[in-house]
């Protein structure tokens, strides 16, 4: 469903703001996200392609491997959903 952004409530521009927010600082966290041939400067591959296919879908299977996806508050205070078998 497609809605235009000036008829969001101010919750709804509140809570945008803070997943957009969140998403930014958890792309930076992982040092980028690897699209074909991307490096950091460093020369390492990015993790938030990782993120980005676990991202809201605790106890969905992995597309990766299959296993069910897990949450946590453990890492950093904030909810993450993760494979532990894929992500360690
Ligand atoms: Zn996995």
């Amino acid at each position: 469903m497609k809605r235009c952004f000036n008829r969001l409530s101010l919750e709804e521009l509140a809570a945008l703001y803070t997943a957009i927010r969140d998403i930014l600082q958890r792309a930076i966290d992982a040092s980028g996200t690897t699209v074909r041939d991307y490096r950091t400067g460093t020369g390492g591959s990015g993790t938030f392609q990782l993120e980005l296919q676990v991202y809201d879908r605790a106890g969905e299977p992995c597309r990766r491997c299959g296993r069910a996806l897990a949450t946590t508050h453990a890492i950093d205070g904030r909810q993450t959903t993760l494979c532990a078998w894929c992500q360690r």
